[in-house]
């Protein structure tokens, strides 16, 4: 349960002061469901008033705090102008403009003959000085009430900065003192604030000297932000330890092979392993004979061969008795999987039965139950619907993910708690930096295949300007009548006004206009899957020439005869991404090309990313480059799922960090298993704080 020193951080935000019914569901889109949140919504940049000069030599076009006598209100003749308040101190005069406003109440916020402090933009006008609708008005004496440095923050339509402020004001006066949760040695060494003060600086920080008054940005390094970055990155870093360590602990099973099954494959293989994949079939190897369950990650450029690994440890899992399953993301992968698992064991006489989505009096599928039910098949492949009820193995020991896209934490947790004590082996064709590996698969052992295997002819990458579309398509002509086939890839369909957008529909009308409508064929994220799998199923016979896509075709079919990637509008996406769709062309043996097409003019840096992309094929050096240049979210897809996974951490800026959690993490548990010492107990705050309850519950109760 949640420790009650946190319940006020939880309050749900519609019920704090200054948020009402109205203004509850922004606040919740804006930062989210509870007080915390509004914590960890940190300024964007802060005004700096604290520049408070006689008028006569003020600098112009500048924030200024002033001190001034009025002395008249000069309301307007005509409505399109200003009503006009003039005020002054001992060295000049400054008139206040308010455009539409009431009279009213401008007299009784600029009494005549009495001081008030305005904080505004300092202006020059006709020979004058001027001000427009301060920010602050208030008498001489409240003058502390205008903030010398103001946050800037985030904002939506319906919620001012001043709103958010007046929220966020009491939260911060009322923090409660949580225990600390790190270590002094480190706290020393970065010389770090405590959390409550960490908080509060973060909100209240100054611009840094010799900046712009109006804003200036906030950078992230800023010591406060180093330190609640680091907490939330220590919280994630110590979930993902306590859940692998469970996962580890949890019934696991040695599944030792006689090694017979396995040779059998590999002198049954028309090529020879390669040494990454010998090296990853050996490192699975030890995890399954291992009495722990295994949790690992393959990680292989798409063509690096993972399948014929995925393979060996599934025979693996034969050949210690128990049986094995391969699920993959959709039903034509699992049918494409299944054609050639089916290929490769014929020589072994060993027989794989597939599992796809339900479809009743469907004999074969019944049969096929069956046998996984009294154990006389020990190979499976599927869709999730290797998961659902009806679905019974009689000794399932390994389950193989293909491509990790829809697979997080949470399934991982899931599929481990059906209590079958199985191994779990996860495939992803993202290439994915360390940094990021830390915190997506931080539970997870890694097994890279770093090498491609032999006599894979590099691909002919080009870049294109959009303007010779017409060339392409001839181009495209001209090799689909020597029986090649092409993907065409489209950013995707959004909607009307993008019209300089290439949507995947106009284009694939285009193309069969040119080329013939029956050579095309679409597929685009709208549509549903059962669509989208025909019409991939179509390609993939060779009956569709062209496929025209939005970038569905990521976790897509293998076409060894489609030889030609073509991109429009390069510009728009991730390297990773596209070094991901060049590697759907070139599954075959004849020579690959894959045109990316660019919007001119390109910028210096589009233009070095595309460059970098045409001269390497090294998809993990691609992903460090893009999360250098664009950052985590573009990699693990966390944009397309709203909120990003850290709200103050960045991965791009604060790797160092990461690792120092990392290792912190692994020394907490090493020192205090289930958190039960004094600072065990105010690490269980810190997971609270950040959300990481699932991992609480996994701790014996302290
Ligand atoms: P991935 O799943 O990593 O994208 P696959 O496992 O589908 O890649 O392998 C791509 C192709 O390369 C397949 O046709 C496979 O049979 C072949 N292949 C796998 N390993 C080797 C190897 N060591 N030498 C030659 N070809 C290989
Ligand atoms: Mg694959």
């Amino acid at each position: 349960m949640r420790p009650s020193i946190l319940f006020p951080l939880f309050a749900d935000i519609t019920s704090l002061k200054g948020i009402g019914p109205r203004l509850g569901p922004l606040y919740r889109r804006l930062v989210g469901e509870h007080a915390v949140d509004l914590l960890w919504h940190l300024p964007t940049g802060v005004v700096d008033r604290s520049y408070s000069p006689k008028i006569k030599y003020a600098d112009r076009d500048r924030i200024v705090t002033l001190t001034l006598d009025i002395v008249e209100h000069a309301p307007p003749k005509n409505p399109r102008l200003p009503y006009r308040i003039i005020g002054h101190d001992d060295t000049d005069q400054v008139t206040i403009n308010y455009f539409n406003a009431k009279g009213d109440y401008l007299t009784r916020l600029y009494p005549t003959n009495q001081k008030v402090v305005v904080s505004g933009m300092l202006e020059r006008f006709r020979g004058g000085w001027s001000m427009s609708h301060p920010d602050f008005v208030v008498p001489v004496e409240r003058a502390g009430d205008i903030p010398r440095f103001e946050p800037v923050y985030g904002l939506t339509e319906g919620i001012s900065g001043k709103m958010l402020r007046k929220v966020l004001a009491p939260i911060l006066e009322k923090l409660p003192d949580l225990p600390e949760w790190n270590d002094g040695a480190l706290l020393a060494r970065e010389k770090w604030l405590g959390w409550k003060e960490a908080v509060i600086a973060a909100h209240t920080s100054k611009p840094d000297a010799g900046k712009d008054s109006l804003t200036s940005d906030i950078r992230p390094l800023t010591s406060e932000r180093r330190r609640l970055a680091y907490d939330e990155l220590l919280a994630d870093q110590l979930a993902l330890a306590v859940i692998r360590r469970h996962l580890g602990n949890s019934g696991g099973r040695a599944l030792k092979g006689n090694g017979a099954w396995q040779k059998k494959l590999e002198s049954a293989l028309p090529f020879a392993l390669t040494g990454g994949q010998r090296q990853a079939i050996a490192e699975i190897s030890a995890d399954m004979a291992a009495p722990k369950r295994m949790l690992r990650l393959l990680q292989g450029d798409v063509g690096s061969g993972k399948t014929i690994v995925a393979l060996m440890a599934m025979l693996q899992a034969v050949e210690a008795g128990a049986q094995a399953a391969l699920m993959a993301p959709t039903e034509i992968l699992a049918r494409q999987h299944h054609a050639r698992l089916t290929e490769f064991l014929k020589p072994l006489g060993l027989e794989i039965g597939l599992v796809v989505g339900k479809s009743r009096g469907d004999d074969r599928r019944t049969e096929t139950l069956a046998r996984f039910a009294d154990g006389s098949l020990s190979l499976a492949v599927g869709t999730h619907a290797l998961f659902q009820d009806d679905v019974a193995f009689k000794d399932l020991g390994l389950v193989v993910v293909d491509e990790q896209h829809r697979f997080g934490v949470n399934q991982r947790l899931q599929l481990s708690d059906k209590g079958r004590g199985v191994d779990i082996l996860v495939m992803t064709a993202t290439p994915i930096p360390r940094t990021l590996t830390l915190t997506a698969y931080g539970d997870m052992e890694i097994s890279r295949l770093e090498d491609k295997p032999a006599g894979r002819q590099p691909i002919d990458t080009r870049l294109i300007d959009m303007k010779r579309l017409g060339e392409v398509i001839e181009g495209v002509k001209r090799q689909i009548a020597k029986g090649a086939q092409a993907y065409w890839v489209c950013p995707l369909v959004e909607e009307s006004e993008t019209s300089d957008l290439a949507a995947a529909t106009e284009r694939a009308a285009l193309l069969g206009k040119l080329l013939g409508a029956g050579n095309i064929g679409l597929v685009h994220g709208r549509m549903n899957s059962e669509d989208k799998e025909r019409v991939m199923a179509a390609f993939a016979g060779g009956t569709i020439k062209v496929l025209v896509a939005t970038t569905v075709i990521e976790v897509g079919v293998d076409v060894p005869n489609a030889t030609l990637m073509i991109v429009e509008h390069a510009e728009r996406f991730g390297l990773a991404q596209l070094h991901q769709l060049r590697g759907r062309a070139g599954r075959g043996t004849d020579k690959s090309v894959c045109l990316l097409m660019y919007q001119a003019p390109l910028g210096e840096v589009a233009k070095a990313r595309l460059t970098m992309l045409r001269e390497t094929e090294d998809g993990f050096r691609i992903a460090e480059e893009d999360l250098r240049l664009r950052g985590p979210g573009e990699l693990l897809g966390t944009r397309q799922s709203g909120r990003p996974e850290f709200r103050i951490a960045d991965l791009a800026l604060h790797r160092d960090l990461l690792d120092i959690a990392h290792d912190d993490a692994q020394l907490i548990l090493a020192r205090d298993p289930d958190l039960t010492g004094e600072r065990g107990m105010a690490l269980r705050v810190l997971l609270y704080l950040f959300e990481r309850d699932a991992a609480v519950r996994l701790l014996r109760a302290g």
